[in-house]
């Protein structure tokens, strides 16, 4: 198949991010998109992970240089999720910071010299250890913005031009590359009624109300959940993850503003409630928030008064009701049909992984398109399938470990995930509709390369199970596995140790860990200090984006 024509069918935020990226990588393309005038776009999608940073670099929209666009969406930044009430109602909130944890000058012990710090002082917080890992958590703290675009040693790994995200009105940033970027792309608004295929399956032209059938090469089907083209004409089978991730519903809302100095948070908190989380997603101009929830254990309106009765507003604000669904397609790209966003598959917004899952598949069809001058074969479909599949059920698993992780039992949904609900094969990654032996021995890698979920998952339970050390398990997985309280080494896995190893005494040990604890004590000290000296989100954008 050769690529000249694209026809994208949708004009949500994954419609004008593919055309935007189309436009500046592929200028050479013709690209068309038709967008229905009746059928909103979802319009939630406020926070981003450091994933964002290179698709927006590849624009000429980062940090390093051109952030004029962040005033059309109202963005803010972002350093990490936040998740209160997750792990205990009242315990201690954990935060999964971005990116890579500082962990170059440590021995073999790796990050299990955490894990025995809290063996030896085990009334340290569990926060201690994001604290030990990310030397910037005294900015996030603070609520401070230091880029580090210097490369300061005492801050690195951290780098705010890879590991400063952004929380921003992704409506309006899809609307502002429309207008900055695609200029050059045919817009047409009007819906499509029909999909024709061909004698050979592919799609042969879609039928619009008013413009007759419109026709292309390939087809980049944005149409959001209905999913028209992929689902609705290719009959491409769907794997429902309700089983897994029973969230269903969401009502979403902005509210304003009582102290932006106070409540402009540099992080997205999450919050566990009665039957589900809430999102709190600062913006510039009022603050994003929603309550995603189970429709099996509670109704609309009971959650509506439950969500009100969290953020404190009532029926001044105006509400959405959203319904989630939850699950991919087999494949995202068959035939002459490329589903990108919802179109293909959604997990639930607990990591912010809506816009990667638009992200990367445009990475992968731009690498695609732009590798062998618009030639695709099957192989190349084939690999651009198990990427997008590998990524979305790395988040799926990711996702789910949040909840499976939790020791809330107050109310029937937090017992559900702490009491009832059975991991049994999917916690290897084995989908009963689709069998997955572990280990796959498969990599999957996006941009940022990324490990395969069931290796992740295998992981995690052999270091619970068997080998009682961290040294292998990814930084994400950790930082929820330790924010849940979950503590690998202590007295009793100690007591094995010692058959081999009889010298390992708290006292050994602290003699041979203390100098990584000071390192760790002292960096912080000193990061603090850098802290004190930076500017809040507020007055950073205040003084330099917002001006
Ligand atoms: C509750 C919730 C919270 C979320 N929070 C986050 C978050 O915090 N961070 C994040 O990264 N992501 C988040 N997401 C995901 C994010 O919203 C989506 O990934 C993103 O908006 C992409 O949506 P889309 O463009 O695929 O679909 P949509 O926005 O639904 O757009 C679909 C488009 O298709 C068009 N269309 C449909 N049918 C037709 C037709 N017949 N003819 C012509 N056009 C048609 C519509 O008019 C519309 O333009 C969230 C999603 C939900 C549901």
């Amino acid at each position: 198949m050769k690529v000249d024509n694209i026809l994208i069918v949708g004009g949500g935020t994954a419609g004008w991010f593919t055309a935007a990226a189309l436009r500046v990588h592929t200028p050479h393309l013709n690209v068309t998109l038709v967008e229905s005038p009746n059928i909103p776009t979802v319009g939630v999608g406020e926070s981003t992970i450091g994933h964002i940073n290179v698709f927006l670099h590849s624009l000429g929209m980062n940090i390093s240089g051109n952030e004029s666009w962040m005033t059309a969406c109202d963005a803010t930044y972002k350093a990490s999720i936040k998740f209160t009430d997750f792990h205990k109602l009242g315990g201690e909130p954990y935060h999964y910071p971005f990116g890579r944890m500082d962990v170059d000058n440590l021995d073999v012990t790796g990050r299990d010299s955490w894990m025995m710090k809290k063996w030896v002082y085990p009334d340290l917080p569990q926060s201690d250890f994001v604290n030990s890992f990310y030397p910037q958590m005294p900015l996030i703290y603070g609520n401070k913005i230091h880029q580090n675009r210097e490369g300061i040693d005492l801050l690195k790994p951290y780098s705010g031009v890879q590991d400063l995200a952004y929380q921003i009105d992704a409506t309006k940033l899809a609307l502002w590359m429309k207008g900055a970027m695609c200029q050059d792309v045919t817009h047409i608004k009007d819906d499509v009624v029909d999909v024709s295929l061909d004698d050979k399956g592919y799609v042969s032209g879609v039928t619009t109300t008013d413009h007759g059938e419109l026709t292309a090469d390939l087809y980049i089907d944005c149409t959001g959940f209905k999913s028209l083209l992929l689902e609705g004409a290719l009959k491409e089978p769907w794997h429902d993850w309700s089983e897994d991730l029973p969230n269903n519903k969401a009502w979403a809302t902005h509210k304003p503003y009582k102290n932006k100095e106070e409540e402009m948070e540099v992080w997205t908190n999450n919050t566990g409630i009665e039957n589900g989380w809430v999102w709190n997603i600062p913006l510039w101009n009022n603050i994003g928030t929603g309550y995603v929830y189970c429709d099996s254990f509670v109704d609309d309106d009971t959650a509506l008064g439950e969500f009100q009765r969290h953020i404190g507003h009532g029926d001044e604000l105006d509400y959405k009701n959203i319904k989630i669904k939850t699950g991919r397609h087999n494949r995202g790209w068959v035939k002459n049909v490329c589903a990108i966003g919802l179109s293909n598959g959604f997990v639930e917004p607990l990591e912010s992984s809506g816009l990667v899952l638009v992200t990367e598949p445009i990475d992968l069809l731009i690498k695609t398109l732009t590798m062998r001058d618009g030639k695709v074969t099957q192989y190349d479909r084939d690999a651009w399938c198990l990427v997008q599949k590998e990524l979305t059920d790395a988040w799926k698993y990711f996702v789910m470990m949040h909840f499976y992780l939790t020791e809330r039992d107050d109310t029937p949904y937090w017992n559900y995930w702490s009491q009832e609900k059975e991991m049994g094969a999917h916690w290897w990654g084995i989908d009963f509709e689709q069998p997955h032996f572990w280990p796959s021995g498969m990599v999957a890698t996006g941009s940022f390369g990324l490990n395969n979920t069931y290796d992740v998952g295998m992981e995690l339970a052999i270091c619970r199970l068997k080998a009682e050390g961290v040294r292998y398990l990814s930084n994400a997985y950790l930082c929820i596995a330790v924010g849940s309280g979950w503590n690998i080494t202590n007295d009793y896995t100690v007591k094995k140790t010692t058959m081999v190893q009889p010298n390992f005494t708290r006292d050994v040990v602290e003699n041979k860990m203390k100098s990584i604890w000071l390192y760790w004590k002292n960096r912080t000290e000193d990061v603090q200090a850098i802290a004190n000296q930076s500017p809040t989100m507020y007055e950073y954008l205040k003084e330099n984006i917002y001006k």
